[in-house]
This record gives C-alpha cells, structure tokens and sequence, in this order.
C-alpha cells in the first residue's frame, strides 16, 4: 500500500477526502485576497516591538504566564475604549481568532452537538466546528425583496428555532459579504436559542458609523460572546493574536480545553507593544475604508455590482465566469480571491494604489468579463 493510502485509511473517517483551507500565498505585485492590511507596522512600533522581545528572549527558559493577565488587561482595555466596559475577566485569547474559535468549540461542541451558521459567512466556522466533531448545520441568508445577503431577524430567528443548534455563529461585519449585522438579530438569536452565540466581529473596526458593536449587549447575557482579532485593523496577521470578550464562566470553560500556555510570551510581548501603540497601529483604518468606499463606487460605474461593506473588503457580482477572472487578475498581477460563489469575487481594499491597479486590471476586462 503506498504511504498516502496507509495514513488515508488511519484517519478520522469524517476527515477523508477533505482538501485543506488554502488561501494561494502567491508572490505578487498585488495580493489583495486574505484582508490583510497592506501597510506595514509603523517603523516606531516595529522598533518598540523588537525591544520589547530582545527583553523578554532571557527569559524564555521559563514557560510564560499562561493567563496572559497583562495582556487581558490591556485588551480589556482597548475593548473599553469603544465606549463598553469590558473587565480582564472577560477577556480572552488566542493564537489567532481562530484559535479562539476552536476553544469555543471544543468546549462547547463535540460530537452530538450541532454549531448552525449563515452561508455565505466566514469559510473556517464549518471547518472548526467539524474539526471538533461538532455537527455543522448550513443556515442560510437572504431576505425576500431586499439584499441576497442580508440576514434579519425573521430568517435567523426561524432557523435557530428550526434547528436548535449548541452553538450559533454570527459574522458581523461578514466575510466575504461585507455587511453588518443589526443589533436586532443578535438579540433575536440569542433569545430564541439555549446555546452559545458566538457573534465573530474580526472586522469591527471598519465598520461604518451606526453600526454598533456587538459588546453592547453582553451585560446580563452569559451566552453570548464577541470575538475579535488583531489580524485586520491592528494589521498584525502576522503576531497571531486573537481574543473575545464574554462571560468569566465561559472563559473558565475554555481554560479547560486550552493547552497550557498556549500563547507564547513573544506572542503576549508583541500584542501588548501593538496595544500600547492603538492609535497608529489603527491609523490607515480611515485610509482602508476610503479604498472599500472607492471600490464600492467606482465599481458600480462598471456596471459591477459590489455588496455594500463595514469590512475592510468588498465582495462583487456580475461577473460571467468569476473563476476566468480571477486568473485574469492573476495574470495581470493581481491576486483576489475567489470565494466559490458564482458570478462573485472578493477583493481587499489595500493602499490607494494597490487599489488603482486592481481598478484598471479589473476595467480592462470588464467588456468581455461582465
Ligand atoms: N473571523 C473572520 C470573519 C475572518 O475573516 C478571519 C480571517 N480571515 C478570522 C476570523 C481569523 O482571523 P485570525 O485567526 O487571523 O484572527
């Protein structure tokens, strides 16, 4: 038997056959296609950061605190500053929001359970949620005479009813739609479930003004948590650092699915450094959110459909063969994704002139592409 069917025939059955998560990490003048942020950490902070890890390298024979209290500290506190105060013992993390996702689920999925979400919504809720064993349920979006991707409280309450899931996630603003979520159906969700609702807010901190954050409603709702990360407006996809603000005995229940020490002191030094830097490591947000609004615009012009966004990216319709133009942008050096809704491609709102090449290449095909 050839190695790869031995081990194919060792795995979980539930894993055979699948193909991992795989964003192309292609070397191109223009990658708009995982909502990074285009712009570089400040030189200052980059400076303070290395600083910071060549002090605590000494140290590293020692394991790090595995509560990361100074840490959840100064994420609370970043937390607050949206005008809700959040407590460090509300707070935790991971490497990563997905990470955090995974504590979540681990904790409160497992085999038997069942985690239902809104398609399209972000690709790595059904993959975690499996991973664990979890059942996925795939709820669906759409309201009848308003937006394909719109969610509101009529559909997502009568799917949580219909299904009565363990968990429950929520995208807000969604990947790869874009749009936000009102108040209304969070709370609609979480009173028409017993189960956790996991509002997933990597993208808060584009949104546009009125679209209030999900935190707001975390007094008096021990089942509801808010998760963020410092990946999109912190532009530090590359420290790995997510975390969610929820009730202490939710966290007390991660903690027991958590490996120790889970987040490694150059991961909690960084963040902090990122932290304590807040308003210039979130100053091109303003400039990102321009680039989307410009997108939005000019590609209506095209005669394109863009999804209205909150988000740092802007899905967009009206293609004929969303594939053949994604390789077409490729061809022309610039990468978006292609997030297998037909007709649909997603693209990053970069710096201003990632923003033009992506606009030219894309006006140049459109005669033939739309
Ligand atoms: N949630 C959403 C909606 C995302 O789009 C992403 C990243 N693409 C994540 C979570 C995970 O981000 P990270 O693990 O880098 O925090």
């Amino acid at each position: 038997m050839d190695p790869r069917a031995q081990v194919e025939s060792l795995l979980r059955p539930d894993l055979r056959g699948r193909t991992a998560y795989g964003a192309p990490q292609l070397e191109v003048p223009v990658a708009l296609n995982t909502n990074e942020s285009s712009y570089p950490v400040p030189e200052v902070v980059a400076s303070a950061m290395a600083r910071a890890v060549a002090q605590v390298a000494r140290d590293l024979n020692r394991y790090p605190d595995r509560e990361f209290t100074a840490l959840r500290a100064d994420l609370a506190a970043y937390l607050s500053r949206g005008g809700v105060s959040v407590a460090p013992e509300q707070v935790w993390a991971g490497n990563g929001s997905n990470e955090v996702l995974l504590h979540l689920l681990q904790a409160f999925g497992g085999p038997g359970r069942t985690a239902l979400g809104f398609t399209p919504a972000y690709s790595m809720h059904p993959v975690i949620t499996t991973t664990t064993g979890t059942t996925w349920v795939d709820g669906m979006r759409g309201v009848p005479g308003a937006g394909r991707f719109d969610l509101d409280v009529a559909t997502a309450r009568a799917q949580v009813r219909e299904h009565r899931p363990d968990v429950v996630f929520l995208c807000s603003p969604n990947n790869p739609t874009g749009t936000a979520l009102g108040l209304d159906v969070v709370e609609a969700v979480y009173e028409a479930t017993t189960g956790l609702v996991v509002v997933d807010e990597a993208y808060a901190e584009f949104a546009r003004p009125g679209t209030p954050s999900a935190l707001t409603l975390l007094p008096g709702r021990p089942r509801l948590v808010v998760t963020r990360t410092m990946s999109k407006a912190f532009a530090l996809a590359g420290g790995r650092l997510g975390y969610l603000a929820g009730d202490p005995a939710v966290l007390d229940a991660l903690r027991l699915v958590r490996m120790p020490y889970h987040l490694s002191t150059p991961t909690q030094t960084l963040a902090r450094t990122a932290l304590a830097h807040a308003d210039l490591m979130l100053e091109t947000v303003g400039v990102v959110k321009d680039q989307r609004d410009r997108i939005v615009a000019e590609l209506t012009a095209m005669g394109l459909s863009p999804v209205p966004s909150d988000a740092n990216f802007v899905l967009f319709g009206g293609l004929a063969d969303a594939h053949a133009t994604w390789e077409a942008l490729l061809e022309r050096g610039v990468l978006v994704r292609d997030v297998g809704i037909p007709h649909y491609l997603r693209v990053t709102a970069g710096t201003p002139t990632e923003t033009t090449a992506f606009l030219d290449a894309l006006a140049a095909l459109v005669p033939t592409h739309a």
